[in-house]
């Protein structure tokens, strides 16, 4: 029966996906119509934002079931690490226009992975450090070899993670009470990026302070320097 249902969901996931992204291209013809009209350009950004998050949404559960069916795939190759965090940091700017993203460090390795997936961790990190700091204005990044490894770090300046919470971040559908109240979610993004990460032979690091902020981590393996 469970496997029924998440090929359900799998096959669910995928038929969302096309009719949004025909909203999605529709949606940014209209920011570029409206690119000198204040009122209408907000407005665009807005649902534009809306259907990003549904689009990771939507995303989301069709990797949790193709992770379930054993069907999720990887196509590794040689990629450098720059252009996984520029590209991060450019697909962001659709997510939330709140925030600046501020880079202080971008060491460009060669890493042996998926650049979608790894993105896709990134983008995570990066969503996170926004959605659970409303009242900040800006999240740091920082990119930087040590040894045979590429470290990444996103630190944010918001609500921070109670200590209790910390070590189950990256369990299938769990969300700690402090990001209940400040946002909805499905509890999928962190358990998503830790099984990406586990399959570039790279690890996830958690440190938080309570109103202070969070920073997410992540290593891996540096293939060529
Ligand atoms: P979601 O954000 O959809 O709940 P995630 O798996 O990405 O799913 O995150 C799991 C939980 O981890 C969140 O519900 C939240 O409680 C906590 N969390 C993640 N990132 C942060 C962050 N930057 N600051 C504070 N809490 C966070």
């Amino acid at each position: 029966m469970n496997r029924y249902k998440d090929e359900f969901v799998s096959l669910a996931s995928h038929e969302l996906r096309t009719p949004l992204t025909t909203v999605k291209a529709y949606l940014q013809l209209l920011e570029r119509a409206y690119a000198n009209e204040e009122v209408g350009l907000n407005f665009t950004k807005k649902a534009i934002e809306g259907v990003y998050r549904l689009e990771r949404l939507i995303n989301d559960l069709l990797d949790i079931s193709k992770i379930k069916i054993g069907q999720l795939d990887y196509n590794m190759a040689p990629i450098k690490s720059a252009e996984i965090i520029k590209n991060s940091v450019e697909n962001l700017k659709y997510y939330s226009d709140t925030h600046e993203i501020i880079i202080k460090e971008l060491a460009d390795v060669t890493l042996m992975g998926d650049s979608v997936r790894l993105e896709q961790v990134l983008n995570n990190f990066l969503s996170n450090a926004i959605k659970y700091s409303p009242d900040a204005n800006r999240v740091e990044l920082d990119a930087r070899q040590e040894g045979n490894n590429l470290i990444v770090s996103v630190q944010d300046f918001g609500i921070g993670i109670p200590e209790e919470s910390i070590e189950h971040l990256v369990e299938r559908y769990y969300r700690a009470d402090n990001g209940a109240e400040v946002s909805s979610g499905l509890g999928i993004g962190l358990y998503l990026s830790q099984q990406i990460l586990t399959e570039h032979k790279g690890k996830l690091l958690i440190e938080s302070h309570i109103n202070q902020g969070s920073t997410f981590q992540f290593v891996l393996p540096v293939y060529k320097s």
